[in-house]
């Protein structure tokens, strides 16, 4: 990614204060999105890293890695797999529970579309406590799938989900633009 593009991707994301509760800097992607310049250079940093990590599906995570991952997947002719919150999907699926700051959390995803010889890229907007996409590895390796890597638009440094992913990328890269 070059500082231009980086430039403009922060440009277009809005902070917003206590939302959705009062001490949360909730960051806003949706001025990225809804400007075609910005939304297809971010489109491009993470298909060229996902064709880089020659993976073969990319994951996106409910709600807003959707919307990122789509693209990508298309743009690099691969496959796109929803990780979903519990209850969402119709078929077959495999769960995971995991730890929220309080209480918990549970994601499914299709088990049929992943499987062995898969090598899976996770995309998401933010990274924060790390949580969920700790939690979508779990998942992609269960279903005998390898993981690629993680692609975030934003990593939240102070809340650690760097450290609290460590391990379960098992070396595969985390990349935050
Ligand atoms: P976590 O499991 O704590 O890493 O939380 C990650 C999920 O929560 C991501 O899917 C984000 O979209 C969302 N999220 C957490 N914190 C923020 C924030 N400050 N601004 C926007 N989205 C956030």
């Amino acid at each position: 990614i070059t500082d231009q593009t980086r430039e403009l991707l922060l440009s277009r994301i809005r902070d917003i204060a206590d939302y959705p509760k009062p001490g949360v800097l909730f960051k806003d992607i949706t001025p990225l999105l809804a400007d075609p310049v910005a939304f297809s250079a971010l489109t491009e940093v993470l298909s060229a890293f996902c064709e880089s990590r020659g993976a073969t599906k990319i994951v996106g995570l409910e709600a807003r890695g959707f919307i990122l991952a789509a693209p990508v997947a298309v743009r690099a002719g691969v496959g796109f797999v929803p990780v979903r919150k519990a209850g969402k999907l119709p078929g077959a699926t495999l769960a995971q529970a995991y730890e929220l700051e309080y209480g918990s959390a549970e994601i499914e995803v299709h088990a049929e579309d992943l499987a062995e010889g898969d090598s899976v890229l996770v995309i998401d907007d933010v990274l924060a406590t790390g949580g969920t996409a700790r939690a979508s590895l779990e998942l992609i390796r269960r279903a005998g799938a390898d993981v690629a890597g993680v692609a975030v638009l934003m990593e939240l440094g102070f809340l650690g989900g760097r450290d609290r992913l460590g391990g379960t990328l098992r070396g595969a890269p985390l990349e935050a633009l």
